[in-house]
């Protein structure tokens, strides 16, 4: 059984976009995962295919109306459905790779993009919505917020990316932030690669990369050392 993405929006011909380009498009093809995309209007009810009406209370802006969203949501997850929901939300938990981790070894994810000033709050708390932020930023919509999302979540799954060890040394992954990489040629523009690197050393090349590491952390995310 492979994951297995499911994403609800008013905007389904942006996708797969970033999702269907290289080796997580690769994936997609060879069925290592799969995407389902759900236009939302098709569960209006009204002539017009209403989605939206005004806020409760005043305001500026549109809201997501409760019933066509809960239906939708019901219809692509019904009762059963292990995969978490996800709603993309400026106000939700901020993404981390602990998290897209989590996410790659699960069963998949339903993920809904709120557009205009977002969803009716009653979907969020009866369907058990798992609020999600990519950062403190405000975007237009959850399509981007989800390719990104998910975008960090495929290529985790095993057999998308080449080698399983190509994830262990990456930023966040051992809560430091990755160490500098060279290739190619050995002098640019003057600068060598550092020498230590073309040592064949294996074990000063690893203590090098930990320091280098280290240093980079300490400097630009020491809440990352915290931690
Ligand atoms: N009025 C809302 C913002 C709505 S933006 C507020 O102030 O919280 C419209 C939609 O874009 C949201 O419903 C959400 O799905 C998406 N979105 C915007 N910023 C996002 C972010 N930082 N992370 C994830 N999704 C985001």
């Amino acid at each position: 059984m492979s994951f297995s993405a499911a994403i609800i929006t008013l905007f389904p011909e942006l996708f797969p976009g970033t999702l269907g380009a290289s080796v997580l498009g690769r994936g997609l093809a060879e069925g290592l995962w799969s995407l389902q995309v759900t236009q939302l209007r098709d569960f209006a009810t009204d002539r017009h295919r209403t989605v939206d009406d005004t806020p409760s209370g005043g305001g500026a802006g549109m809201v997501l109306k409760p019933d066509i969203l809960a239906r939708a949501i019901d219809t692509v997850s019904p009762l059963g459905d292990a995969r978490p929901r996800i709603l993309m939300s400026p106000r939700g938990t901020t993404l981390t790779q602990a998290r897209a981790r989590e996410l790659a070894l699960g069963p998949g994810a339903v993920i809904i993009c709120g557009r205009f000033e977002g969803i009716d709050q009653r979907v969020i708390d009866t369907r058990g919505l798992e609020e999600i932020s990519i950062g403190d930023y405000v975007l237009a919509g959850g399509e981007v917020a989800a390719m990104v999302l998910l975008e960090a979540v495929v290529r985790l799954i095993p057999g998308v990316l080449g080698k399983a060890e190509s994830h262990a040394d990456e930023s966040f992954e051992n809560g430091l932030l990755e160490y500098p990489q060279y290739t190619r040629p050995q002098s640019f523009e003057g600068v060598d690669i550092p020498g230590v690197l073309t040592s064949g050393d294996h074990g000063r090349i690893a203590s090098w990369r930990q320091e280098q590491s280290q240093a980079l952390t300490a400097a630009r995310r020491p809440d990352l050392l915290k931690k």
